[in-house]
């Protein structure tokens, strides 16, 4: 399939659709450079978000394809075509690649738009340029990475050097699928390894779509390969593959689980996992900017229509300012420009599928049962679109020990708890099994202090919410997994420390 020649952003909901049309969409896996079908020539139906129609039907991969890709990798991988290419020579072509994603930005937003629901306006204005961003940020590192020197005797000379640990299986999620396989392929690529990307079954598209960019920007062929499929045949397969080196992984609990059990039962690849939370944002009464901290905990938990791993789905609320604070969140929520996410107007479009759809219903279902006290939203919305819409929701009313305080919804449900004073908050903030972000809203100086160091999370945000860049590591403690992701820590997951000592005569 050519790669569809590139497009300026259209901005009308007839000019997104227009260009829609004009795409060629992916739909085969990538293999060794060539695009090609499932070798049993099966395929699963791909489905919008927006309007529940077919797009079309993605190459089933099953463990014969990935055995395939991964005998592809490793040949790539031993013959140095690319591992041991000069690293500013790997530095050119990821610049390229990154330029080529640039030139074909609006495509790639429209697909990541069709595929999942988001907003065209997020697709562009976060997801390409964000991927971008990473694909030039690990480009730049690639030329900055030394080895050391040991201090050892005269008659010694010992040094450490990172090697590429060799096929990197990277499996990744729907909900930014483009932006989370960059977060894995470009440091991956960068340290020099080979890879076999496993995209969601929601949103193969992006994936495929850059995997050949990168083939144009000279990345060798089998270097990057792509194996499109269900996470229960082309995943698994994957995971238990004896000559993978590393899966890095985001997604479920449930299936992180399974990727360790794999990996024992397997090659003992390591496994890093990225998993998801219930993260809280606490409000203190002495904060002077409650409209911002409003503001943040409604685009906290409602953008991406929830499904965002560091979603803020937990609001605990100083009691003393609850009913105002509470009234500025409802406020914020109202505002948010509900809609087609082709619209280039939306702010907020469909959830990915009927069944993610259901699930936050379920929830919101199970809240209120609970004694949850529905303030806003709750329903399914804008049905006759055929589309899985779900309004921007809050409960108040929940406690603590409730499912909703407890379960990640991946969706857009912010469940509101109050308390009385400092140990309170952070002691209710921390009683989740997950550790993935949390924040804290206060205009006193010591009190952001022991926030910082109270909140059990891997990313703690004062007086902001999701102030992520890719300079800083991404990742969680506790049940929300280990291993970073972003800045240059994420380089040295992909890579191995070699200690060589040579001896010669003083
Ligand atoms: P998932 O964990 O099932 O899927 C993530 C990836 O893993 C996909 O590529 C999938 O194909 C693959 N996969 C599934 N089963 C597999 C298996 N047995 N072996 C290997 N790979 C497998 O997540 P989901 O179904 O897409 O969503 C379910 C829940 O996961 C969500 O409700 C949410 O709680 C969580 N989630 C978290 C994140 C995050 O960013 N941390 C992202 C997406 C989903």
């Amino acid at each position: 399939m050519p790669i569809s020649p590139p497009q300026l952003p259209a901005d009308t909901l007839d000019g997104v659709l227009a260009s829609i049309a004009r795409l060629d969409l992916p739909k085969r896996a990538l293999i060794d450079g060539k695009e090609v079908a499932a070798h049993t020539g099966r395929t699963f139906d791909n489905f919008s978000s927006r309007d529940g129609t077919r797009i079309n039907a993605i190459a089933a991969c099953d463990m014969t394809d990935v055995d395939q890709a991964v005998k592809t990798a490793r040949a790539a991988f031993d013959d140095g075509r690319w591992s041991r290419l000069a690293p500013r020579a790997r530095k050119k072509v990821l610049h390229k690649l990154a330029d080529l994603m640039q030139a074909h930005a609006e495509n790639l937003a429209l697909l990541e738009s069709l595929d999942t629901g988001k907003p065209i306006r997020d697709a562009r204005g976060f997801d390409v340029p964000a991927s971008i961003n990473t694909v030039r940020y690990y480009a730049e590192a690639i030329d900055k990475i030394y080895g050391e020197v040991a201090p050892t005797p005269h008659d010694r000379l010992s040094y450490v050097v990172h090697e590429p640990l060799g096929v990197i299986g990277a499996i990744v999620p729907w909900n930014f699928p483009l932006h989370m396989a960059m977060w894995k392929v470009a440091p991956a690529l960068a340290m020099g390894n080979s890879i076999v990307l496993k995209p969601a079954e929601l949103s193969s598209m992006t994936a495929l779509y850059t995997a050949m960019l990168a083939l144009e920007a000279g990345v060798p062929a089998g270097v990057w390969n792509v194996v499109t499929g269900l996470g229960t045949e082309a995943g698994d397969a994957l995971a238990k593959h004896m000559d993978v080196d590393m899966i890095a992984f985001t997604g479920s609990g449930v299936v992180g689980r399974q990727l360790m059990r794999a990996s024992a039962d397997s090659n003992l690849k390591r496994v890093s996992l990225e998993l998801g939370g219930k993260s809280p944002q606490v409000v203190f009464a002495d904060s002077d900017n409650l409209d911002g901290a409003a503001s943040a905990a409604a685009w906290g938990v409602f953008y991406n229509q929830g499904q965002v791993c560091t979603a803020s789905s937990r609001l605990l609320v100083e009691e003393s300012i609850k009913d105002e604070f509470v009234a500025k969140v409802t406020a914020a929520a109202k505002a948010i420009t509900v809609g087609d996410p082709f619209d280039p107007a939306t702010q907020f479009g469909a959830m990915v599928s009927q069944r993610q759809m259901n699930t936050a219903l379920d929830y919101i279902e199970k809240g209120q049962a609970e004694g949850g006290r529905l303030l806003m939203g709750g329903a399914r919305i804008r049905d006759e679109s055929g589309g899985f819409y779900v309004e921007p929701s809050v409960l108040d009313n929940i406690t603590p020990a409730n499912t909703l305080a407890q379960e990640e919804v991946f969706g857009p449900v912010l469940s509101v708890m109050t308390f009385r004073d400092e140990a309170e908050a952070f002691r209710i903030a921390n009683s989740t099994v997950y550790g993935l972000a949390a924040g804290a809203w206060t205009s006193n100086v010591s009190r952001a202090m022991r926030a910082a160091n109270a909140l059990k999370a891997g990313l703690v945000w004062i007086n902001g919410w999701d102030a992520c860049d890719i300079t800083s590591p991404f990742g969680g403690i506790k049940q929300s997994g280990f291993g970073r992701d972003r800045s240059l820590h994420a380089l040295y997951k992909y890579a191995d420390l070699k200690a060589i000592s040579i001896s010669f005569e003083p």
